[in-house]
């Protein structure tokens, strides 16, 4: 994929650049393998592969900064005050996109939405946003019970496949007696019940 300038003013290979230098190796061959998923779903589903290209490589950027960063972020872009009752897992997507946009100048409101949404889901989500979501989960170094069936959905249908992952996280945390957020809920409500 060669970037076009509308998007970002860096090349590719500038954008792997400072990503690189914000990730460990392991979550920075992550997201490029997130990146490679996105754009095979962008070329089946009809997405433009560079938006694509860009939300897969920058959907974890903020991954491994401190909780102060974000903590600071919630107050600076004045986000949802119930925000800082949460933590890194929930932080690096819809705070993560602030960081974002004010380091590497990417300022596409479907592009920040994807990573907006890239762990919780929406309500709504853009067929950009519903890759990310299905690349993040499917990419190939992905191995937990159900990452076939994923697959398999995601190359079908990318209604269907939201629907099964939402299900499935939810489920899961549920088994864990982890903490939902509501968006997490909503995303639920919106994608699940009507699947069948
Ligand atoms: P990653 O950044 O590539 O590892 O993947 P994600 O951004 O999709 O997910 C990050 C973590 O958030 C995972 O461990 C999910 O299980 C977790 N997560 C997703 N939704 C919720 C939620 O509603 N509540 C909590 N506590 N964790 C969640
Ligand atoms: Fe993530
Ligand atoms: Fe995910
Ligand atoms: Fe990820």
């Amino acid at each position: 994929v060669t970037y076009t300038g509308r998007y970002t003013t860096d090349s590719r290979d500038q954008l792997l650049a400072k990503i690189s230098k914000q990730l460990k190796p392991a979550r920075f061959e992550h997201v490029q393998r997130v990146e490679q998923t996105a754009i095979q779903l962008a070329q089946q589903y009809g997405v433009d592969v560079e938006k694509a290209s860009i939300a897969g490589l920058v959907h974890d950027y903020a991954k491994q900064r401190p909780d102060k960063d974000f903590i600071e972020a919630i107050h600076h872009y004045q986000l949802d005050p119930e925000l800082v009752n949460w933590n890194n897992a929930i932080w690096h997507g819809v705070v993560g996109a602030e960081l974002i946009k004010a380091e590497l100048g990417i300022e596409d409101e479907d592009i920040l939405n994807a990573v907006r949404y890239h762990t919780t889901g929406n309500h709504y989500m853009t067929k950009l946003a519903q890759i990310i979501y299905m690349a993040d989960y499917i990419e190939p170094g992905r191995d937990f019970d159900g990452v076939e069936k994923a697959r398999l959905l995601t190359s079908q249908s990318l209604e269907l496949a939201v629907a099964y992952q939402t299900k499935h996280t939810l489920a899961y945390l549920l088994e864990n007696n982890q903490r939902i957020y509501p968006k997490t809920i909503e995303t639920y409500n919106a994608w699940v019940p009507q699947s069948g």
